[in-house]
């Protein structure tokens, strides 16, 4: 019979990989904490319709890529595609947002029917950040300075480039639009095929469009930050000044609109050139607009979210993971022949008691002097324990390093775990 296998785009993530992941999540875990952050679980399933209402009709996520379905009732019901609509009905509905400010942030699995490819995956990760209730820019500069922490942690800062833009209100980006629409309708049948179709749809996209035709067009297109109204004007000076005062280096890319049309104000996003066309490891804005629009009451935020596959990539084509994240084991112990099987499991028991926090891995399934030290080698561990009928019976243990060409030695075992704390 044929064997099942996982859905395309959707990943495994294997014994060998989760310590990095594990490595990421703390770290990142422990930024976020420094900073007062809150983390907030959501599910990953919602109604269709806060995705169509937040995210917009006609963007690239809800025209194409939502994996949609109707459950056993009729619902039609949507696997999220990403955090923030879900974290904004989160908040909304439990009363966390009326006259308080929140620092929020989740992790977990987003789905979107894409075509997979490296850095690009039908199942990801993400973690979101979002903060309610503070009109920036301190809080669009916090955002910012606390991700540059998260890549000094991680040993990519300056591996990332920052790129920021200020998109202004609806009001001002409505009289944007009509301009650029005005302009690129002169080039009509010379644009890209998206690009034509986004000139009804959605114009600002085209902005971002990667065909050379296009982008040649489009270099004599007027500018959205011609059209800036003055609040939103302001906001991004200060927000620019604190990002200088701070030292956080950035460029401002006029082009910057990003997909998702709930923006508005501040967008950025940290760009590596190490991972080809999906570079893109962090991305977010401010989004004033859409906690009243998924009808609450006007609640201004921002927030940002970043891909961990893309992350995880990124270290490891730069081979930036430490090698202590891969946890292995410290100690193995062995069983040689029946009669030791019972007293090797209660003093492995006795050192995992006595060295906290290191791995203590029992050899289980028998097997021969030479398979089991295979087996203590292949753990990663340090040293070997090595219990036999004639050590059970003496009170003592074999103690063989296995990673350098010291002799084993005899040790009571009373003492063990004294001599190990002091060797490991
Ligand atoms: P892109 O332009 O690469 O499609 P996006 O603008 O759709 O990205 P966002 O919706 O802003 O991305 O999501 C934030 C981050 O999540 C991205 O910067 C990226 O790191 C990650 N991400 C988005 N889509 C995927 C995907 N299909 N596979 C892996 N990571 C993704
Ligand atoms: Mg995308």
């Amino acid at each position: 019979m044929a064997k099942i296998q996982a859905i395309r785009g959707m990943n495994d993530i294997l014994p060998e990989q989760t310590p990095v992941w594990q490595y990421v999540e703390r770290s990142v875990r422990e930024v976020l904490g420094q900073y007062g952050y809150q983390e907030i679980r959501m599910p990953v399933v919602e109604q269709t319709e806060l995705f169509k209402r937040s995210i917009g009709e006609v963007t690239d996520i809800v025209e194409k890529e939502m994996y949609t379905f109707d459950d056993r009732n009729g619902d039609s019901l949507t696997l999220r595609p990403e955090g923030t609509a879900g974290c904004v009905r989160a908040a909304e509905e439990h009363g966390l947002l009326f006259n308080q400010t929140r620092r929020l942030w989740y992790m977990g699995p987003m789905f979107r029917h894409e075509r997979p490819q490296k850095g690009r995956y039908r199942q990801f990760h993400q973690i979101g950040v979002e903060c309610f209730g503070m009109a920036g820019p301190d809080v669009d500069a916090e955002l910012l300075v606390l991700t540059a922490r998260l890549w000094k942690a991680l040993g990519l800062y300056g591996h990332a480039r920052l790129e920021i833009n200020s998109i202004g209100t609806s009001e001002s980006r409505k009289v944007y639009r009509a301009a650029l629409v005005e302009y690129l309708s002169l080039f009509k049948d010379e644009l890209d095929e998206d690009s034509k179709r986004r000139l009804e749809t959605n114009p600002l996209r085209i902005l971002d469009s990667k065909d050379p035709g296009t982008r040649k067009i489009l270099e004599g297109a007027p500018g959205l930050g011609d059209y800036l109204d003055d609040e939103s004007r302001d906001h991004f000076d200060q927000l620019r000044a604190m990002l200088d005062a701070a030292g956080i280096a950035y460029t401002v890319n006029p082009a910057l609109v990003r997909g998702l049309d709930y923006y508005g104000k501040t967008v950025f996003e940290w760009i590596t050139d190490s991972l080809g066309a999906q570079g893109t490891i962090c991305a977010g804005g401010r989004y004033d607009g859409l906690v009243e629009q998924l009808g609450g009451k006007p609640t201004v935020a921002v927030g940002f979210a970043m891909g961990l596959e893309r992350l995880i990539l990124l270290l490891e084509t730069l081979g930036l993971v430490p090698g202590h994240v891969h946890n292995r084991a410290d100690v193995y112990v062995t069983a040689m022949g029946d009669t030791a099987v019972a007293p090797a499991m209660a003093l492995a028991e006795s050192l995992r008691d006595q060295l906290p926090g290191r791995t203590v891995v029992s050899h289980c399934g028998g097997g021969s002097f030479k398979s089991q030290m295979k087996k203590a080698d292949r753990s990663g561990a340090s040293y070997a324990v090595i219990l036999g009928e004639n050590e059970v019976a003496q009170g003592t243990a074999g103690l063989k390093p296995l990673r350098s060409d010291d002799p084993q030695q005899e040790v009571s075992q009373q003492d063990l775990a004294g001599t190990l704390a002091e060797l490991l």
